[in-house]
């Protein structure tokens, strides 16, 4: 800051509050080298100066005896107002006890009287402004400006030097805000500040009566640190209770409170959060519970995410994925035809046996780790059309499923173009599945990503259609080949009025997109006869056959292609 201030010319404006015009000279005298000199002849005088200009003050010389009104009472005045108090005060005096009494009163330093040495009060003057810059410095990037909790930095570092003096049992809380961004989406971000505000200055109040700290870790996030006690429940409803009483809006929040209890010391304090977190990511979604503490059951299921994390570079290499074939049949005319297939991967893990996608696939999705998996199924699904393809003498598209995460990858088009030339298929050989919560996520990329690749020959198929929230409008904007009906319609239309309006609402859409629909997960003849009656054109389901390993699939293509072979 120094540096800044001289590298501009400027210099930091001291102010001399004495009352006997030699001394204000002489001090001045010495002080005009380094900085700019202001002066007061007695306490009101300086009192009136600073309610003004207290921003643009960096050091007060005051004198103690002084007319009007004392160097004493302007130093109480100083110490407690929040502005003035920020900046440093030396005395000036010739009486050893008026020292004493001073530095009891908040006086940073003293200056003896009468002025000898102009180096000294110098460097007396140049160390108390550079500890108070420097401690402003720290103060600000010590809490964070909106809440005034800890930033997350200053937080762990709080707690590590806390621990150096307790040893004290400690829990780890970490409280976050259900849907924040929507809060501040629909009622604007001043709303999500207050709140964020208010839940900030209850947690403040509550460590007030406990021992511990908190902050304020991200947008939605805040971590406490507290003695064992704390009635955690009691701590959300009080929450709550209050945010009702400041706005209407904000009485519809739902906070998630995730509490390891108890933490172990032998682990970084880091870790003692990831553990709460683990428990509080677990009430998403839940509508029952709005506090979770960290166990053994999710202590267990972290253990798992590990492993399978640390195992899916070996496991590719290893060939332990698999990549099975679920056939999709057209059932326009009398005899359901077989059309394409879906490549869907499976595990078959050395140790842990068989996994299912449902197991791995959003774990790897959260982590990014699913592109290793799409890019393996790719190459191997375009590898099994090919030999199918030269096997059999025509090509029977196959399906793969692209992530969302798949969408940002700036290559996909080129690796994907890449797989059809190494293999010599063409671009609607190879059928692209994206789920429709993808489109949700980012449109403006996907329309783009989907342009170009349609630009290339690919047909798009718009996965589990009714799980997402794309608009009708974003439909017609979005260029898709095939929509498929989100499973969950099929497997309730038997069951429940709702679902059944659900999978005709479907057809409808795809009727005005001009676009078919495949329907997954039929088991049942009579859910293939609704949805024939609907115009579905396309099925896919346990009714016709589970995925299956390569060699079965090819053997159902063999068989089907002998039954065609006997009608003609
Ligand atoms: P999805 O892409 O919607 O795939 C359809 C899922 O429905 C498959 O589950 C399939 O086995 C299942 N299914 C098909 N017919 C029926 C039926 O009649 N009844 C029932 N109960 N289920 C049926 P699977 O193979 O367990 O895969 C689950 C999800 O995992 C897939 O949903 C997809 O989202 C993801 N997935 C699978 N393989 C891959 C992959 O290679 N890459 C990516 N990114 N995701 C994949
Ligand atoms: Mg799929
Ligand atoms: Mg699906």
């Amino acid at each position: 800051m120094k540096n800044i201030l001289k590298s501009v010319g400027a210099k930091r404006r001291v102010l001399i509050v004495e009352d006997e015009r030699i001394n204000r000279e002489i001090l001045g005298n010495i002080l005009m080298t380094e900085y700019e000199v202001v002066y007061a002849e007695n306490g009101q005088q300086a009192i009136e100066l600073l309610q003004k200009e207290a921003d643009s003050v960096s050091l007060i010389l005051l004198d103690l005896m002084m007319p009007v009104m004392s160097g004493e009472e302007v130093l109480k005045i100083c110490r407690s107002n929040d502005e003035l108090s920020r900046i440093p005060v030396i005395v000036m005096t010739q009486d050893d006890a008026a020292e004493v009494s001073s530095i009891r009163g908040g006086a940073d330093d003293f200056i003896k009287k009468p002025y000898s040495m102009p180096e000294v009060i110098l460097a007396r003057c140049e160390r108390i402004i550079e500890l108070y810059e420097k401690k402003k410095l720290i103060d600000s990037a010590e809490t964070d400006p909106l809440t005034g909790l800890y930033t997350r930095d200053f937080f762990f570092e709080y707690i590590r030097q806390l621990e150096r003096y307790q040893d004290a049992q400690m829990d780890a809380i970490v409280m976050d805000i259900e849907h924040f961004h929507l809060i501040n989406e629909i009622y604007g971000r001043g709303e999500g500040d207050r709140i964020l505000k208010k839940i900030a200055s209850v947690i403040l109040a509550e460590l007030s009566n406990g021992y511990g700290i908190a902050c304020h870790c991200s947008a939605d996030t805040f971590y406490i640190y507290h003695s064992c006690t704390a009635d955690y429940r009691g701590l959300a409803e009080r929450i709550l209770k209050e945010m009702a009483a400041v706005s209407f809006e904000s009485a519809k929040i739902r906070l998630r409170i995730g509490i390891n209890q108890n933490v172990d010391k032998e682990e970084p304090p880091e870790q003692w959060f990831d553990h709460a977190k683990l428990a509080c990511d677990g009430l998403r979604g839940d509508y029952t519970r709005q506090t979770a503490y960290y166990d053994s059951a999710i202590h267990d299921r972290q253990l798992y995410h590990e492993k399978l994390i640390r195992d899916i570079d070996s496991s590719i290499a290893n060939r332990d994925f698999i990549v099975f074939y679920q056939p999709k049949y057209g059932i326009e005319g009398d005899r359901p035809v077989l059309r394409s297939a879906e490549a869907l991967i499976r595990w078959k893990h050395p140790e842990l046996g068989m996994i299912s996608p449902g197991d791995f696939i959003p774990l790897f999705e959260g982590n990014g780790l699913v592109q290793k998996l799409d890019r393996f199924v790719w190459a191997e699904t375009a590898a099994q059309i090919a030999q199918w393809k030269k096997k059999f003498g025509f090509a029977l598209p196959v399906s793969v499923n692209v992530s969302r995460i798949d969408i940002f990858d700036p290559e996909l088009e080129d690796r994907l173009t890449g797989l059809l030339n190494q293999n010599g298929l063409s671009s609607n050989e190879l059928l692209l599945e994206i789920t429709e919560s993808a489109y949700s996520d980012n449109a403006v990329r996907l329309i783009e990503v989907i342009h170009n690749l349609r630009d290339k020959g690919f047909r798009i198929e718009m996965d589990d259609f009714g799980s997402g929230y794309s608009s009708l409008n974003m439909l017609t904007t979005i260029p898709i080949d095939v929509l498929k009906m989100d499973m969950k319609f099929v497997s309730n239309m038997l069951k429940d009025e709702k679902s059944l309006k659900l999978c005709e609402l479907v057809m409808d859409i795809s009727r005005f997109l001009d676009v078919p629909v495949v329907a997954e997960g039929v088991e049942e003849k009579a859910q293939l006869e609704l949805l024939k009656d609907m115009g579905c054109q396309i099925i896919q389901g346990y009714y016709f056959s589970r995925p299956l390993p390569a060699e079965q699939f090819e053997a159902l293509i063999q068989k089907e292609e002998e039954l065609a072979a006997k009608k003609s």
